[in-house]
């Protein structure tokens, strides 16, 4: 018998879980450079991206205020390590409101490494 596709199948929109992360994301200062919030919520590989099979677009995201969006999205600047800083912002996530990603999409972050 064949298995059902996964629910995290790419290309769906956030579910509650996710949205409730992006609301606290948005509240949260920017990530790279502190200025106050309420900051963008970046995508930062798109709401598709997979790794290692595992759906985690609407996961792997960071509050970028709108100057670092734009060296991002329009200069092509690299502002530091994304998966790094998003282990930083989830620890917090998860202190603040004992919310924290499925752990097949916090390991599938952290291996992505960059
Ligand atoms: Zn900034």
């Amino acid at each position: 018998m064949q298995r059902r596709a996964s629910k995290n199948r790419n290309g769906r929109l956030a579910n509650a879980s996710e949205k409730k992360f992006h609301s606290w994301l948005k509240e949260h200062d920017c990530v790279w450079c502190d200025q106050p919030g309420p900051s963008i919520v970046d995508h930062c590989k798109g709401a598709t991206f997979g790794h290692n099979k595992v759906h985690i677009g609407h996961w792997f995201c960071l509050p970028p205020c709108v100057e670092c969006d734009k060296e991002k999205t329009i200069h092509g600047k690299r502002l530091g390590n994304e998966s790094f800083a998003w282990g930083r912002l989830h620890q917090d996530y998860f202190n603040e409101t004992g919310k924290s990603a499925p752990i097949d999409v916090e390991r599938a972050i952290e291996s992505w490494g960059k």
